[in-house]
């Protein structure tokens, strides 16, 4: 199963994500724990994006698509993987799609999170994940960057129709059933 899990910041994507990663026993990619990852371990790449994550902008599609490219080539992903903050603007989109075509392979679901905006700032602030980027500012930042360069992405999935909606509100453990019943039980 290939997924990809869409929503604003705070809708709860990375941990669903973890959950589906669990149940359907396929790797949970995340671009954003791979950019805090290299950040804490002073990398090369953490050092380029570091500044970038603490202002809420997006790292430049090129690196992203890079990256995204460079980890599905390892074998773990053959047998499906979630994706969790990719793709983020229409363009990687389309480099993803290219991915898929080039391995034959197709995308199984997109799940959209929806979550009313007033709670997803309420959420973020609640979560005490220590996130550097989690300051009201911060959350502000980038749900503004979501709306301008993320939410196109779907569009792009919805004329694909692709788009399977879910109620992003409620308990950790009624999210995931709604999403249990709309994948398919393989
Ligand atoms: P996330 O954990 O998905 O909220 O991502 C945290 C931060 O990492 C974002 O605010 C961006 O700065 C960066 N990031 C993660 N994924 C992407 C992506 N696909 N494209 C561009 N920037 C990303």
């Amino acid at each position: 199963m290939r997924i990809i899990i869409f929503g604003p910041p705070g809708a709860g994507k990375g941990t669903q994500a973890s959950l589906i990663s669990e149940e359907y026993d396929i790797p949970h990619l995340s671009t954003g724990n791979i950019f805090r990852s290299a950040i804490k371990n002073e990398s090369k790449l953490g050092k380029e994006v570091k500044a970038i994550l603490d202002a809420g902008d997006l790292v430049p599609d090129e690196k992203v698509v890079g990256l995204v490219k460079e980890e599905l080539q390892e074998d773990k992903y053959d047998d499906g993987y979630i994706l969790d903050g990719f793709p983020r603007t229409v363009s990687q989109a389309k480099a993803f799609d290219e991915i898929l075509e080039k391995n034959d392979e197709t995308l199984t679901a997109f799940l959209q999170l929806q979550v009313p905006e007033k709670e997803l700032i309420e959420r973020i602030l609640s979560r005490g994940e220590g996130r550097t980027d989690d300051t009201r500012e911060g959350i502000k930042k980038r749900l503004k960057v979501y709306k301008e360069e993320t939410e196109p992405v779907l569009d792009y999935y919805r004329e694909k129709g692709a788009v399977q909606e879910v109620d992003g509100t409620g308990s950790i453990e009624e999210i995931f059933t709604r999403i249990t019943t709309i994948l398919p039980n393989n």
